[in-house]
């Protein structure tokens, strides 16, 4: 890991105060790696946060444009890049912010084929799209090459995140708590989504990058957090390992 530059020790200097994170958690954040599924409504979040905190490397996958219904909420893009790939946008409002951060983006759908691609060897992977079959493939993918993920979904007024420990073989999967065949079309295009819904989501999200990055606290292993804006209440439920999930039989196999 590289020493801090006198101008990183400024621009971080929030972070590095933080006993928990100091010098040595800033310089891991600044050579990790985070892939981020989506640089939509959660996306904008996670990428601002990421991107701020110096997260050395984001990768962006997403293969939208930017449309003009998107900016109610997904807060990185502006109306100068309507019509844009989200990747592009994603990546100028990036590059604005923090030039520390190198930026990967592909503008692609994730498939079985090109996922290995896409995700190579990363230190976490965090997917915030409304796609079922795109988290169902990511958490495979996940899974099998022991790399951390974290999840998170916001629709109506409502959300919730939860955390895989892929490091350990025990660790449930995405499988393990949604089977397969979950109602896949109930999406924010045709639901609606408050912005402020999808900000708190993705926020949440970013800070368990964090924690998982650094080691810190306790993220959300096991356990689903789920918000409801407009009672203003959290609960956390925890689960296990599914025995009917044929992703873990198979793994522990
Ligand atoms: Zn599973």
């Amino acid at each position: 890991m590289k020493p801090l530059t006198d101008d990183q020790l400024l621009r971080y200097a929030r972070n590095i105060l933080l006993k928990p994170v100091d010098i040595a958690g800033q310089e891991r954040l600044l050579s990790s790696h985070v892939v981020v599924v989506g640089a939509g409504g959660l996306g904008a979040p996670l990428i601002q946060y990421l991107a701020a905190a110096g997260v050395g490397t984001l990768t962006i996958i997403d293969d939208d444009v930017v449309e003009e219904t998107n900016l109610q909420r997904q807060v990185i893009h502006r109306l100068d890049t309507v019509g844009r790939l989200k990747v592009d946008s994603a990546a100028e409002f990036i590059t604005g912010l923090n030039p520390d951060v190198r930026v990967q983006s592909y503008a692609q759908r994730l498939t079985a084929e090109n996922i290995s691609t896409l995700i190579p060897r990363v230190d976490l992977v965090v997917i915030g799209t409304d796609n079922f079959a795109s988290r169902y493939l990511v958490s495979d993918f996940c899974a099998e090459h022991k790399i951390p993920l974290v999840t998170g979904a916001a629709i109506g007024t409502s959300g919730q995140v939860t955390s895989f420990d892929f490091k350990h073989q025990a660790s449930p999967c995405f499988r393990c708590l949604y089977e397969d065949g979950e109602d896949d079309n109930l999406t924010c295009a045709t639901a609606g989504v408050l912005g402020p819904v999808v900000g708190t989501i993705g926020s949440v999200m970013a800070m368990e990058v964090i924690k998982i990055l650094l080691s810190i606290g306790q993220p959300l292993f096991q356990r689903l957090m789920t918000w409801d804006a407009l009672s203003m209440e959290w609960q956390t439920f925890t689960y296990q390992t599914s025995q009917q999930c044929p992703a873990c039989q198979k793994r522990s196999l």
